[in-house]
């Protein structure tokens, strides 16, 4: 049993959230191992005022400020501090106690704090994936100036980590993301056009928080996860390829110089990548469920549909043009993401209002935050015109 003296202590951003929630369940599995420090919410007051009376962490922030007086009284007499409002959110992972910052804020929002976390020193647990997308030339720059590590949680990208682990001196040669392909594998465009919101939000293998459950299901987040892997692991545009894997059982797979190939296998249960994250170097014993080889006896792969699924071509696009386009492609995706849910536009049009705002961008090859701030600006307008 570790002491209290070793316990990890956590910060999450986004708790209320599919990966904030489940990281607390790991976090309670493993109290033995972690301590958690700070929680935030972005409107969920009533979630997040219950996870810190279970949790008792030092601080809480809740972004929409209109809560707060509302956390800040259900919490009164319990010795935690409560902030309010995005600002908050790049204060408090400053705090001294930290050890990991989980990132799990959905969308554009991560990537102030998980900067503010890095010049703090903090090592950073990555799940929000549009941050690396946005910025990740500054972000694994600043942090390895830093002497901070970046945990990948994506399965994909733990799983790639996982294959790294004793392969140090040993450089990569081709990784290859698997894909599920959503609820939508094998459509065609003509299918697409019809689609509803709830046949989008219907995921095959993984229950998750609803912008990447859409993004699963354009094939978008496997585009954004592509862009993740080049800065996580220092990868070449050609290193990277993604194939169909229906079954979600293999995460992902390296390969190496002389030909072999490491793969990770499990079931899909974002647990165990949260848990390997925060955790790393130590497996930390469990009592999730086992795969069984007999519950599957055939694992199939198939090549990835471009032509119908666009946003995946998009986002090897702007992975090849660089600079400034995957933070207007980002942007332009989550307005896109947000207008479908509100049933404003269809499926297809989002690749296609993405594509314009795209060739709208005006290119930066080496942009600042402050450049990448207004890219995001100026595309997230376009869309909404
Ligand atoms: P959810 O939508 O379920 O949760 C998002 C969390 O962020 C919530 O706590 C939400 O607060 C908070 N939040 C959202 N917007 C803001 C904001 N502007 N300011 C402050 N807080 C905000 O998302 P997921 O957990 O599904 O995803 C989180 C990240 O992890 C995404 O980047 C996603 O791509 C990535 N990821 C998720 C996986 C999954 O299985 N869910 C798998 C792999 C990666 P509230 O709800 O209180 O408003």
């Amino acid at each position: 049993m570790a002491d209290e003296q070793r316990k990890k202590h956590i910060a999450i951003l986004g708790s209320t959230g599919s990966i904030g929630t489940q990281a607390l369940e790991v976090m309670e599995e493993q109290a033995d191992h972690f301590q958690v420090e700070v929680l935030t919410a972005g409107n969920n007051a009533d979630l997040l005022i219950e996870q810190s009376l279970k949790f008792r962490p030092n601080a809480v922030v809740i972004a929409n400020e209109d809560h707060f007086d509302k956390v800040r009284d259900a919490l009164w007499d319990a010795d935690i501090k409560v902030y309010a409002g995005q600002e908050a959110l790049t204060q408090v992972v400053e705090m001294e106690e930290i050890d990991i910052v989980l990132t799990a804020l959905v969308g554009f929002a991560g990537l102030k704090p998980t900067i503010s976390a890095i010049e703090a020193g903090k090592h950073i647990a990555l799940a929000n994936k549009e941050t690396l997308v946005v910025a990740g030339d500054i972000i694994t720059t600043l942090a390895r100036n830093k002497g901070v590590n970046i945990y990948p949680v994506d399965s994909e990208h733990s799983a790639i980590f996982q294959c790294l682990v004793g392969e140090w001196n040993n450089p990569i040669e081709k990784i290859y993301l698997t894909a599920s392909g959503g609820p939508f594998r094998g459509r065609t465009r003509a299918d697409l056009a019809e689609v509803t919101k709830a046949q989008a939000l219907k995921h095959p293998n993984w229950d998750m928080g609803a912008k990447i459950t859409i993004d699963s299901a354009s094939l978008m987040n496997k585009g954004l996860e592509v862009i993740e892997a080049k800065w996580l692991f220092g990868l070449k545009n050609e290193q990277i390829d993604v194939i169909v894997h229906p079954q979600s059982i293999i995460h992902s797979i390296a390969q190496f110089e002389d030909g072999s190939m490491k793969a990770q296998m499990g079931l899909p249960d974002m647990k165990l990548p949260i848990q390997y994250a925060l955790g790393f170097p130590e497996r930390l014993k469990n009592d999730f469920p086992r795969f069984n080889f007999l519950d599957y006896p055939q694992l199939t792969f198939e090549a990835p549909d471009k032509e119908t699924f666009k946003n995946l071509q998009l986002a090897f696009d702007a992975l090849e043009k660089g600079g400034n386009m995957p933070c207007a492609l980002n942007a332009a995706n989550e307005v896109a993401v947000e207008l479908f849910l509100k049933d404003q536009i269809g499926f297809l049009e989002m690749s296609d209002v993405i594509a314009k705002a795209m060739h709208a961008t005006q290119f930066k090859e080496k942009p600042t935050i402050d450049d990448l701030i207004e890219t995001d600006r100026v595309a997230r307008a376009f869309v909404r015109r």
